[in-house]
């Protein structure tokens, strides 16, 4: 990566004029940042501007940033749900990782900890404590943010039910504390995944240490369920799209009736494994996966008349 004060973004695209604003971002701030290397299935092209935050100031004022120079922005977590163009991404990623991840346990069975944390690390921490209420996300291979925002989970629980309150910046840049009514968490949807909000810190609620809950899940099954199900080895982003509401069929099964298993494009493939799943096949391009994306969704949609919604986001500039 390079640091953006010392490069220019893309020639005459627009003022590339670098004033205080970067100086206070420091060396956080990057040109022509990758975006496949922050991406689980490896695609998507640069990113005009790219920061690490590891503070609200960083982030605040990578956001002024962004306003001053009427650029488009937007907040990437672990990147295992989302499709950037090959073009890549004209304005500025903010990434909320591993800089911006602590967490701590608080009075009542309470977890407090930034978005960036990664899910993986935070459940290996919990279960060393006797923690288990958040169990059933073992294998989801996200930040707590983009759980948060994605209201990730499995049909039988997602994160949002354990979710007491959110501090979060709103699209006026606003510093919100909301509960959990306030986040409007739906299927894999919250109010997070408007344009312009930024899940800065969750609080959730996990119980006393030890304490089985209903709805807690054995990790060691559920882990063996995902391993045998699931192409966990490729570079993929999880499910392309959202499973319809019952008694309709998966997503999955859909896709696979509709023979789309296997099918490929390019470098990019339909699982098959797991039908709902696509994969980078090491050579794949972005333009390559939505095209599986569009002819997955116009076969199911003639042979069973079921509109499929995606789960995946695909960022266009
Ligand atoms: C092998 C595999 C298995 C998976 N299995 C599941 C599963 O069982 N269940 C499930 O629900 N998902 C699953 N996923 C998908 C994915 O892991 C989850 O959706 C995860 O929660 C996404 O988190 P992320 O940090 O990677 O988000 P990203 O992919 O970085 O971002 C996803 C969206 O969230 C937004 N976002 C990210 N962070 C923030 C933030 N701090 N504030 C505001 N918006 C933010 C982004 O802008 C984007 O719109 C799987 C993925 C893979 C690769």
């Amino acid at each position: 990566m390079r640091a953006a004060q010392l490069s220019k973004p893309r020639a005459n695209a627009w003022s590339p004029s670098l004033g205080g604003l970067d100086k206070s971002l420091g060396t956080v701030l990057h040109c022509l940042e990758p975006l496949s290397a922050h991406t689980s299935l490896r695609l998507g092209g640069e990113a005009d501007y790219f920061v690490n935050a590891s503070s609200l100031q960083q982030i605040s004022q990578s956001i002024s940033f962004a306003r001053q120079r009427t650029l488009n922005w937007m907040v990437l977590g672990n990147g295992t749900n989302i499709l950037f163009p090959d073009e890549g991404y004209r304005g500025l990623v903010i990434h909320l990782g591993r800089n911006w991840g602590g967490w701590q346990l608080e009075a009542g069975g309470r977890l407090r900890c930034h978005s960036g944390a990664s899910l993986g690390g935070l459940l290996g921490w919990l279960g060393q404590r006797g923690q288990h209420g958040l169990d059933f996300l073992v294998g989801i291979p996200g930040s707590v943010g983009g759980a948060v925002a994605m209201n990730a989970g499995i049909p039988q629980a997602t994160i949002g039910a354990r979710v007491e309150s959110v501090r979060a910046l709103d699209p006026q840049g606003r510093l919100l504390k909301l509960d959990h009514d306030g986040c409007r968490f739906g299927y894999r949807s919250s109010l997070f995944r408007r344009p312009g909000w930024v899940v800065l810190e969750v609080t959730l609620r996990l119980g006393e240490p030890g304490e089985r809950r209903q709805g807690d899940w054995d990790a060691a099954r559920l882990l063996a369920r995902r391993r045998a199900r699931q192409p966990l080895r490729g570079h993929s982003a999880g499910c392309v799209f959202k499973n319809p509401t019952p008694p309709q069929p998966s997503a999955g099964a859909l896709l696979e009736r509709a023979g789309l298993k296997a099918m490929r494009i390019g470098g990019a493939s339909i699982s098959a494994l797991h039908a709902n799943f696509i994969l980078n096949r090491g050579e794949a391009s972005s333009r390559e996966v939505r095209q599986l994306i569009d002819i997955a969704r116009d076969k199911v949609y003639k042979e069973f008349e079921v509109e499929l919604q995606l789960e995946l986001a695909v960022v266009s500039n």
